[in-house]
Formats: structure tokens, C-alpha cells, sequence
């Protein structure tokens, strides 16, 4: 089994710092910490962090931050890297004060992924979450959400997260885009959400195509939804309920161009009663796919259905 927790962290290098601040927490619901290096830490929760916006040029995930027990944990994570020939740096000690954990260490997925593996990481129970619009999120044993990469070969990118460190497969998702275009995905699991890592590959340029963040009640999706026609952002899959994990959710673009899901009801997995499954659409219902304006065809997206279809 994994010694990996949750999907405790991400970090996110961004173009539009500014734009990006008001996008987290006038619509999303994210609370700002500014930083002194101008980099901005939102939070979802008690935890001091849980996105790091970090003024780069990528728009794209800068690092991972996967979340270990503890330090005897952190232990046999480095034991099984060096078992599979993967090399890891340990965490100086501003890298520790940096990531506000007790201890972490650096290393690379297959892809060439910036991933980090932590524990410790810092709980603020004295300052408590305040979201700007009221959001809950769900979070605790379930980290923060999930992340779907874009890998080069999926099946190789699957069995190293299996392997290396230790996940399982949830499902996979073989979804007929266009007669004889078969679009393929894994959903990965570390816990009790039914993925915090999902893998496909598609041509795009970033590493990210989507990360996801659950609210607790379905209002605050349903609220969203109209945040986003006042506010003008643009809505890249419409309502719609996932056909694994049952999520209902909204997708919008954000202002690095990968995109958010947002979303209630995810469905949690039981290790022993659960068996994989395939599916052959990625939702039950929904999940419209609107082209972002001005995007020049084909649109790097997950590709729902077609409005034109
Ligand atoms: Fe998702």
C-alpha cells in the first residue's frame, strides 16, 4: 500500500498574478495569504496553504506536494524511490520553512513532474479559514482535491504512480470522442477520494489540464454558475455529473488557461469492496463542452460532447 496520504499541496506558476488573485477568491472562495516574495498562498481550509500562486510565466503546475504520515513514513518513501531508482533530494531547511512542513523531500515523476512528499504540514486552528464568499470545502483525509496530467504514454505514467508510489487504480474511462478516436483515462487513487490523480494523453502543451476542489453542498456549485456569468468567466464544461465518481460539477477555464472543476458529491472508495471499473464516457449527463472564444480548433480540453456533434 501507499505510504502517500493525500494530495496535500499544489503549486501553480502563474502569468497573471493579479488576475489570478481575484479569480481564486472573489470566484472560487479560496482565501489570499500574501507573502513577502509577492507569491500568494490560498487556503481551503485550517491548513496554511493548499495552492501556492508563484508569478512564472509557465501557467502550469510548478510542484505536487503529496502528503506522508509522518517521519517513518517519509522513511520508507525514500527507501522504495531508491529501490526504483528514483532520486529525491531532501528539503533544506528554508525549503521546510518555505512549504510551512516538518519535513519533505523533492523528486520527479516519470514525466519529469515536480512532485514533493511531505509531513507536518502546517495547521493555522487560531486563524481559521474564512472563505471572501462563504465556501466549505472538502478536504481532511481526502487532501484537496485531484489533478489530471497530461502524460506522453498514460499506461507508463500509470504503472510508475502503481509502483513507485504505491497508488490504485479507481477506473478507467475510454471515451470515443470521434468514430475510431478513442481518448483513454486512468483514475488514480491514495485514499478514500475515487481519484486524487487521474492521468490521458492528449496533445497539449501543459503538464495540468485540470485540478479539482469540492465544495460540501451542491448550492455553492449551483452559485458558481452565475459568479461566472457576472464575473465573465468562461465555463469550458457545463453542468454535468462525472460517470465514476459521480461528482456534480462545473468546469471553468482559469486565467493560466488550464481549468478548474468545481464540484459537490464526489464519491469515496472503499479499498476492500471496491473493483475497478471501465466506463465508456467520462459523465453521466452533461459536461457540454463550450470552446473557449477564439481558441483555433482543436481545442486542448478534455473533449465532452460537442455542442456540434
Ligand atoms: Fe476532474
Amino acid at each position: 500500500m501507499s505510504d502517500i496520504k493525500a494530495l496535500g499541496y499544489l503549486g501553480f506558476g502563474v502569468s497573471d498574478l493579479p488576475g489570478w488573485r481575484g479569480y481564486a477568491t472573489d470566484f472560487l472562495g479560496l482565501q489570499p495569504v500574501d507573502r513577502p516574495d509577492g507569491s500568494i498562498d490560498l487556503r481551503m481550509d485550517d491548513h496554511a496553504a493548499r495552492i501556492r500562486l508563484v508569478a512564472d510565466a509557465a501557467d502550469d503546475i510548478l510542484w505536487l506536494g503529496w502528503e506522508v504520515a509522518d517521519a517513518a513514513a517519509l522513511d520508507r518513501l525514500r527507501a522504495r524511490l531508491a529501490a526504483a531508482g528514483v532520486s529525491y533530494e531532501d528539503g533544506s531547511p528554508a525549503d521546510v520553512k518555505d512549504r510551512q512542513v516538518e519535513a519533505l523531500i523533492r523528486f520527479a515523476d516519470c514525466d519529469g513532474t515536480p512532485c514533493e512528499a511531505y509531513w507536518g504540514l502546517l495547521r493555522r486552528t487560531e486563524a481559521p479559514f474564512l472563505s471572501p464568499i462563504g465556501a466549505r470545502f472538502v478536504t481532511g483525509r481526502q487532501g484537496l482535491g485531484h489533478v489530471i496530467l497530461i502524460t506522453p504514454d498514460r499506461v507508463r505514467t500509470e504503472a510508475w504512480y502503481r509502483d513507485v508510489l504505491g497508488f490504485r487504480v479507481s477506473d478507467y474511462v475510454h471515451a470515443e470522442m470521434a468514430p475510431g478516436m478513442t481518448v483513454d483515462f486512468t483514475f488514480m487513487r491514495c485514499n478514500s477520494r475515487h481519484h486524487s490523480l487521474a492521468l490521458c494523453s492528449v496533445p497539449m502543451p501543459k503538464r495540468l489540464q485540470h485540478f479539482m476542489i469540492e465544495v460540501d453542498n451542491i448550492d455553492d456549485v449551483g452559485r458558481s454558475i452565475y459568479r461566472a456569468e457576472d464575473a465573465g468567466v468562461h465555463t469550458m464544461l457545463s453542468f454535468g455529473r462525472h460517470s465514476n465518481d459521480n461528482m456534480l460539477s462545473v468546469y471553468y477555464i482559469t486565467p493560466s488557461g488550464f481549468a478548474v472543476e468545481y464540484g459537490w458529491g464526489g464519491l469515496e472508495v472503499e479499498d476492500e469492496s471496491w473493483h475497478v471499473q471501465n466506463h465508456a464516457a467520462p459523465s453521466a449527463w452533461g459536461h457540454r463542452f463550450r470552446p473557449p472564444p477564439g481558441t483555433p480548433a482543436p481545442v486542448p480540453t478534455i473533449m465532452h460532447e460537442r455542442e456540434d456533434a
